[in-house]
């Protein structure tokens, strides 16, 4: 076994905010995972042991006829974090990732020319670019999908195409073998299956070699290695694939085409030696592909099922993300208003969960990922021990290569802080009075405002918008008597330099001389500041702006 003594956590240096110590390495999922993939030692469906890996390969893939959304994400970014779990137990480890470009072309995606009706079943990568900057349809997808993808990865990822696989005959030693295993490849499926696969069934599909569609082919029999076949219509839930008539054959040795799903999966687990990769939860059921391929990969290719990271998919507000529904979320809108490694955090929390995202709720997930920093670099104690040890271990995997320090102004300060200020000096000035301003990570804040604004600006619920521009003369009538005597009151103290915790003490005690109950006192503020009844932490809001600002405010609706 060839030891790494790399670690891939990132390095720390000298630094007062450093944390006290590296967390332990058992309690969190992908730590769980990695002991699992060192530690295990026989195949599941057969009496036999694993030989050592030199190195652990895990796999992620991607179909490329499909949109990028941030849910696709997931699997890439889960993967990674076992990587680096591998890592830091000083084993080599990498990510491959690879396109599912032989996939068939399902339906014409927005902003592809109608005309491409003629190109449905026909693999992705054989379909010419709509756009005409690539060679093909797949890879102006794959090209756009690694743009992103590397924003969010910081692992190098190792990539593969299928079709390059099968061109280069990559996949020719398992096709053989599973040709000349085919009744027990038969066997395993029909565990499954209420109608057994017939005489003729055939683990490959070929492409037509009249139209060079996937889809159409329709097998007609498979004797003595060949596989006889007319190309026929083929009805997707909604369009036509149209067949040519073509009859002929095709021998899964030498001609064009690929192996069906349950096998090549097991293929490719066996021809890149693959220990560990993702699946939605939906895989779990014994007959979902994935058992299948394991005991195909096992029985037939002898090659040890990987270790599944099954996971939930994510929600958006509580529904399934589709562009039927129209809620889909795109990669480049996550980062307008977050950075990835927010994203990454989110996913690498419990795998088994519902992850539900909605842009509103957006500060909520700041919040914790912000607590998460504290407890890492413990200025937050947690008291129980393992939960704090599983917060600091959760948020050092979901880091990139430079660990990131607490911020002192949460996501909702700054969303407050951009929607009354436009001018950054005066942004940061705001910060420094309230005492949210942290002078050593001046970009980190700049960058946090920049967000909070975009965000602000787009998705922020309506209790969460404000401006300082109000109708004075209205909230004048709307004051009562008690509260301008309140106002007047504060005014008259808010003279002199006042710290935040200074300006909440005073709002309880001036209330409370004057017998005017609190909530009407935070009325008052809200109303005078913002028009509004409600709104941020009132001693932040007020700390936030300028003291002669308020003075005159509070003197102009009295
Ligand atoms: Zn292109
Ligand atoms: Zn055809």
């Amino acid at each position: 076994m060839q030891r790494d003594k790399t670690s891939n956590s990132p390095k720390i240096q000298e630094d007062p905010h450093q944390a006290e110590s590296a967390p332990p390495r058992q309690l969190f999922w992908a730590d769980q995972k990695a002991d699992e993939i060192i530690k295990r030692k026989r195949f599941r469906y057969l009496k036999k042991d694993i030989k050592k890996f030199d190195r652990y390969t895990i796999k992620t893939s991607a179909s490329i006829s499909g949109v990028l959304h941030i849910g696709r994400l997931s699997d890439t970014i889960r993967s990674e974090s076992v990587v680096k779990a591998l890592k830091d137990r000083g084993y080599d480890s990498d990510l491959i990732w690879v396109a599912e470009d032989m996939d068939p072309l399902r339906k014409i995606p927005e902003g592809v020319p109608q005309e491409y009706k003629k190109y449905l079943g026909t693999p992705v990568t054989d379909v010419p670019d709509p756009w005409g900057c690539h060679t093909s349809y797949a890879e102006h997808h794959v090209s756009k999908y690694l743009e992103v993808l590397n924003e969010f990865v910081s692992t190098d990822l190792t990539l593969f195409s299928m079709k390059e696989e099968y061109k280069k005959g990559n996949f020719k030693p398992y096709i053989k073998k599973i040709l000349e295993n085919l009744e027990d490849i038969k066997e395993i499926i029909n565990k499954h299956r209420q109608n057994p696969l017939g005489r003729g069934w055939s683990p490959w599909t070929p492409i037509c070699k009249g139209c060079g569609k996937i889809i159409t082919p329709k097998v007609e029999g498979f004797e003595n290695g060949k596989i006889t076949y007319r190309c026929e219509d083929y009805k997707f839930e909604h369009q036509t694939a149209k067949g040519c008539g073509y009859e002929g054959e095709n021998n899964p040795l030498k001609d064009y085409g690929k192996m069906m799903w349950k096998s090549e999966w097991a293929a490719q687990w066996a021809r890149w030696e693959i220990v560990s990769e993702g699946a939605g939860k939906e895989y779990i059921v014994p007959s979902s592909a994935w058992w299948v391929n394991a005991e195909i990969a096992e029985k037939v290719l002898k090659f040890p099922m990987p270790v599944p990271i099954f996971y939930e998919h994510l929600m958006i507000n509580g529904e399934k993300m589709s562009a039927s529904v129209g809620n889909v979320v795109y990669p480049h809108q996550w980062l307008e208003i977050a950075p990835p490694v927010l994203l990454r955090f989110f996913y690498n929390k419990k795998l088994m969960k519902t992850r539900s995202f909605s842009f509103k709720d957006l500060p909520n997930l700041y919040d914790e990922y912000d607590r998460h920093a504290r407890v890492y670099f413990g200025k937050e104690k947690i008291p129980n021990p393992k939960e704090e040890n599983h917060m600091k271990r959760l948020y050092e995997i979901s880091q990139s290569n430079t660990t990131e320090k607490p911020l002192k102004v949460s996501f909702s300060h700054a969303a407050m802080v951009s929607q009354i200020f436009t001018d950054e000096n005066a942004k940061i000035q705001s910060l420094k009075r309230s005492g949210h301003y942290d002078r050593m990570l001046h970009n980190e804040t700049l960058k946090r405002l920049e967000y909070a604004k975009r965000w602000a600006a787009r998705y922020a619920p309506e209790e969460s918008r404000i401006s300082l521009d109000i109708d004075i003369k209205k909230i004048k009538q709307n004051l009562s008597k008690e509260q301008k005597a309140f106002l007047t009151r504060f005014s008259r103290w808010l003279e002199k330099p006042r710290t935040p915790e200074e300006i909440h003490n005073q709002i309880y005690s001036i209330s409370k001389e004057l017998g005017i109950p609190f909530k009407e006192a935070f009325k008052a503020i809200y109303l005078a500041v913002l028009g509004t009844k409600k709104g941020p932490k009132a001693a932040t809001l007020i700390a936030s702006l300028k003291q002669s600002w308020v003075i005159r405010r509070f003197n102009e609706v009295c």
